[in-house]
């Protein structure tokens, strides 16, 4: 299915690699074996090398998918969209942790490394820094405060340039309420680049630059703001909410986050697909009442965490685990089985209000 009809018929799912992930192995193997169970659109971090992987893993999709049978594709191989994300300002996706590990106790039993849960601290040394993707856990673990973060910047004249490097198919900006001037500025620099957008997708929660969290009332008016500059852009949409950022996607309260998210802000929120993100994991459709209004999903920390002991596994034998067919095998029934309900939604979900942008 094409993405702009996955789109319309509330059946898009987008695989989110990680805005500041750049473990290029794990990428490659992610975006060949999501690619291959039917996925709409890759968000991968802006970086030449993280897109290269991208590129080859969705290439070794098609290549399988045309020896191959797969009743994800019974039209033919339709190759996702590929996005890369930006921030108009601080935000916690472009971030990773790091701290010295000469500074530590040789008796510290190391809780940062058990709650990492990208298994980027290891048993000694300190982070392994392509694997850190900034969720933010180690940081509160540790009891003598070695761990710092570091932000990853785009400056105003970088972006133009590696835009026309990438050249992606969709741009990300992560924007928050009351950073309306910056993503004005951030979309700018993207239309600066001359690079055709099939989406400009806007990623928003409740998060905001001062105190408390707003309502989602204020939400929707931000994404109106935004509305009215993607308009004279001539870019179309697609509303990225952000449930509950950076949560880790395991357990069914931060599923319900991403959900009431969606449900408070539709009837406010300007044209186009909205799609959940931030908590959404296998249990995110089953809470979506029919007539929803939800255009589709983004499955990030979720994704990513259920094929990671197999790519684990293969790391350990040195091969890819596209290329080894025992691992393949569980790696797409994994996948197949957090795609697919998303894929075979029925027409009823969407409701009488499917995006009109
Ligand atoms: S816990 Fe999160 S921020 Fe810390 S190293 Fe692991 S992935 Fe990075
Ligand atoms: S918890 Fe702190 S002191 Fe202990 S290993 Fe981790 S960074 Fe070092």
């Amino acid at each position: 299915m094409a993405p702009e009809l996955a789109l319309a018929r509330g059946r898009w799912v987008k695989l989110i690699c990680g805005a500041s992930n750049h473990d290029l192995a794990a990428i490659e193997d992610l975006c060949a074996l999501y690619s291959l169970v039917g996925v709409d659109c890759i968000d991968v971090a802006a970086d030449p090398a993280a897109v290269a992987a991208a590129r080859r893993g969705i290439a070794w999709a098609e290549t399988h998918s045309q020896q191959g049978q797969l009743e994800e594709h019974p039209q033919g191989f339709q190759p996702p969209w590929l996005m890369v994300s930006f921030s108009d300002g601080d935000d916690p996706h472009f971030r990773k942790a790091s701290f010295d590990p000469r500074l530590c106790p040789s008796d510290c039993p190391r809780p940062c490394q058990r709650v990492c849960p990208a298994l980027a601290i290891g048993a000694v040394g300190g982070v392994e820094p392509d694997r850190c993707y900034g969720c933010g856990r180690c940081r509160p673990a540790c009891p003598l405060g070695l761990i710092e973060e570091r932000q990853t910047v785009f400056s105003a004249e970088a972006v133009p340039a590696l835009l026309a490097e990438l050249r992606p198919d969709a741009v990300e900006i992560h924007t928050r309420i009351g950073r309306g001037r910056a993503f004005g500025l951030r979309l700018q620099q993207v239309l600066a680049s001359g690079v055709p957008l099939r989406r400009l997708a806007v990623s928003c929660g409740l998060e905001r630059d001062g105190p408390g969290p707003a309502s989602a009332r204020q939400l929707a008016a931000e994404l109106w703001h935004r509305f009215a500059l993607l308009r004279q852009a001539g870019l179309r949409p697609l509303w990225q909410l952000d449930g509950r950022p950076m949560s880790g996607d395991v357990g069914v309260g931060t599923a319900r986050a991403a959900v009431a998210l969606l449900q408070a802000v539709r009837p406010w929120a300007p044209p186009g697909p909205l799609q959940l993100a931030g908590g959404t994991n296998g249990a995110s459709l089953a809470l979506l009442p029919d007539h929803s209004g939800a255009a589709g999903v983004a499955f990030g920390g979720m994704a990513r965490s259920l094929l990671q002991p197999l790519l684990l596994e293969a790391e350990a034998r040195g091969v890819p685990l596209r290329e080894q067919v025992d691992l393949r095998r569980q790696a797409l029934g994994l996948a197949h089985g957090l795609v697919a309900p998303w894929r075979q939604r029925r027409w009823l979900e969407l409701g009488s209000a499917a995006p009109s942008s």
